[in-house]
C-alpha cells in the first residue's frame, strides 16, 4: 500500500506506536552475512575458553597481538596507552587510555567469564563398588538433572606446593576420554519420579565416574591392596600430570560439558554451546574495544569472575580492582577519581532470558527479549518487586538508546521473566553503587544455565555493533 492509500489512523499508528522488528527485517543482506561471519570468531573463543582462566588467557593473547601490554597496579600510565591487567588469572581488565582529559570519565563494559559447572571438591577421589569417582560441589545456579548422562570434560589447574602449575584440559579433543554422572533407568525410577524436579537429584549425588579398572602389578596380577581402582586412576593421573592425591588440595578443577559449539537448526542461525552466559557478551566487548580504535574516550573492558556465585572474592566485581584502576588513572593523568567515576558510563553486559515459545507461561511476552530481535536492554533486574536491582535512571537509558539507534544496532528491551516468577541480578549494581551510571544489556539466551545453551548469531552480532558504538 502506498503512503497515499493509508488512512490517517494507519499513519498515526505508524508514527505513534512502537513496533519490534527482528534483525532479519532490519538489516541489509550484507549485514546479515556479516553477522554469520562474526559468529565464527566467537565459536573459536567459546571452544577455547570454557572457564574464567581460559578466557583470561585467550583475551590476554588477543590483546597482546593488538598492541596491548600487561599492566600492574602501581605502574606508570600515560595518555595513549593500551593496557591489560591479568588479575590472578581469574579476571581481566583491558584499558585503552585516550589523549583527552581523564576527568571526562571512561566508558566501561563489564561482563563475566565464569559459568555454572561442577567443581571438584578438595578431596575428590574415592572408590565405591569397583568404580572410582570424583566428588563435586556445583558452582552457580544449575538444574542438577541436566548434568547427568552427558559427556563431561575436566578443565582447570593443579597448583603444586613447589609452585608448579599443571594445566588440565581433558575431554574436548576427538579421542579424549570423558567423565560422566549416571542416572536411573526408567524401569526403576518409580520412586524418583514421584519427587519434585528440584529434589530428585542431590548435590552430593553429582559424582563423576573417572575409572573402573583395578591396578595391575608388574607381573600382571591384580594388586591386593584396598582401593584398587582408585589406585589405578591415581597412577594414570600421576603419569599424565605428575600429581599425587594431595595436590588436589590446591587445585581448581571443573567438570564442564565436553560438547563444543555447534550450529543449531538447518538454517544455522543459532549457536549451541556451554557457557554462552556470559562469554557471549565478553567476546563482543573485546571485539568492540579493538574495532573502536581512534576514539577520544578512555575505555575499560572488564571480564569478571564469580558473577554466578555473587561477585565476591578477588576476581569478582565487588572487588576493588576497578576502583583501584580508576584511582591509578587519576593519579597518573592528573585527574580526580571521584570526578572520573561520576562522569563514567557503564554497560553491564550480561545475558538475558530469551522468550521461549515452549514455556510462554514464565514470561510476559510484551516485555521479554525475543529471538533475533537484537541485544536486550534491561532497565531493571531483581526479583520480588525489583528487589536488589540497579534500576537504571531513565536519563541514562535514553542516552544508551540513542547511541544504539544512531549506530543502527538492533536492540530491544528485556525483562527476566514475568513479575513474581523468579528473577535474578547482574554485576550492574556493584558498579552503579560506586557512582557510575550503569545499565544492563545482553544477548538473549534459550535454556540459560543448561549444559547446552542457545543464542542467535544475529543477537551476538548486535552486541558487537552496540558495544562498538558505546565505546566510540
Ligand atoms: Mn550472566
Ligand atoms: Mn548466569
Amino acid at each position: 500500500m502506498s503512503e497515499k492509500e493509508k488512512t490517517e489512523g494507519q499513519i498515526k499508528k505508524e508514527e505513534l506506536f512502537y513496533s519490534k522488528k527482528s534483525a532479519f527485517e532490519q538489516l541489509t543482506a550484507d549485514k546479515i552475512a556479516e553477522a554469520k561471519e562474526y559468529a565464527e570468531g566467537y565459536r573459536d573463543f567459546i571452544d577455547k575458553a570454557k572457564n574464567e582462566r581460559e578466557a583470561v588467557v585467550y583475551a590476554a593473547e588477543l590483546l597482546k597481538s593488538k598492541g596491548y601490554r600487561e599492566y600492574r597496579i602501581g605502574d606508570r600510565i600515560s595518555h595513549g596507552d593500551k593496557l591489560y591487567i591479568n588479575n590472578r588469572n581469574k579476571s581481566l581488565f583491558a584499558i585503552r587510555v585516550s589523549e583527552g582529559d581523564i576527568n571526562c570519565g571512561t566508558r566501561i563494559i563489564a561482563s563475566h567469564i565464569d559459568s555454572p559447572r561442577l567443581d571438584l571438591k578438595q578431596h575428590p577421589l574415592y572408590e565405591s563398588d569397583g568404580i572410582a569417582y570424583f566428588k563435586t560441589h556445583y558452582y552457580g545456579g544449575i538444574r542438577k538433572y541436566q548434568w547427568a548422562t552427558i559427556p563431561l570434560a575436566l578443565h582447570g589447574i593443579v597448583r603444586k606446593s613447589d609452585g608448579e602449575t599443571v594445566n588440565v584440559r581433558l575431554g574436548d579433543e576427538p579421542g579424549d576420554p570423558v567423565l560422566c554422572i549416571t542416572d536411573l533407568l526408567p524401569h526403576l525410577a518409580k520412586d524418583q519420579n514421584t519427587k519434585p524436579l528440584g529434589q530428585a537429584f542431590t548435590g552430593e549425588g553429582l559424582n563423576l565416574i573417572v575409572g573402573t579398572s583395578p591396578y595391575f602389578e608388574s607381573d600382571g596380577k591384580i594388586t591386593e591392596t584396598d582401593d584398587k581402582v582408585k589406585l589405578s586412576v591415581m597412577v594414570a593421573l600421576n603419569d599424565k600430570y605428575g600429581i599425587t592425591e594431595s595436590d588436589f588440595l590446591s587445585a581448581e578443577l571443573f567438570a564442564v560439558p565436553a560438547q563444543n559449539c555447534v550450529d543449531v537448526g538447518l538454517d544455522r542461525w543459532l549457536l549451541g554451546a556451554y557457557g554462552h552466559d556470559d562469554r557471549v557478551c565478553a567476546y563482543p566487548s573485546l571485539t568492540a574495544l579493538l574495532d573502536s580504535d581512534g576514539t577520544d574516550k578512555t575505555s575499560i573492558i572488564v571480564l569478571a569472575d564469580k558473577e554466578e556465585v555473587g561477585s565476591d572474592g578477588v576476581g569478582g566485581m565487588q572487588n576493588s580492582m576497578l576502583l583501584d584502576l580508576i584511582s591509578e588513572l587519576a593519579s597518573n593523568l592528573g585527574g580526580n577519581s571521584n570526578v572520573i567515576r561520576v562522569n563514567s558510563k557503564c554497560l553491564s553486559a550480561d545475558v538475558t532470558v530469551c522468550f521461549d515459545p515452549n514455556y510462554p507461561e514464565v514470561s510476559e511476552k510484551k516485555n521479554s527479549a525475543i529471538l533475533h530481535c537484537g541485544i536486550g536492554l534491561a532497565k531493571y533486574t531483581g526479583s520480588g518487586g525489583k528487589g536488589g536491582t540497579n534500576d537504571c535512571p531513565a536519563e541514562f537509558v535514553a542516552e544508551v538508546r540513542k547511541i544504539f539507534d544512531d549506530a543502527g544496532a538492533v536492540w530491544q528491551t528485556a525483562e527476566l521473566g514475568k513479575v513474581d516468577q523468579g528473577g535474578g541480578g547482574t554485576v550492574a549494581k556493584f558498579i552503579a553503587n560506586r557512582n557510575i551510571d550503569t545499565v544492563d544489556v545482553g544477548v538473549p539466551v534459550l535454556s540459560m544455565h543448561a549444559p547446552f545453551e542457545l543464542i542467535s548469531k544475529l543477537d551476538l552480532y548486535s552486541a558487537h555493533v552496540a558495544f562498538t558504538a558505546f565505546l566510540k
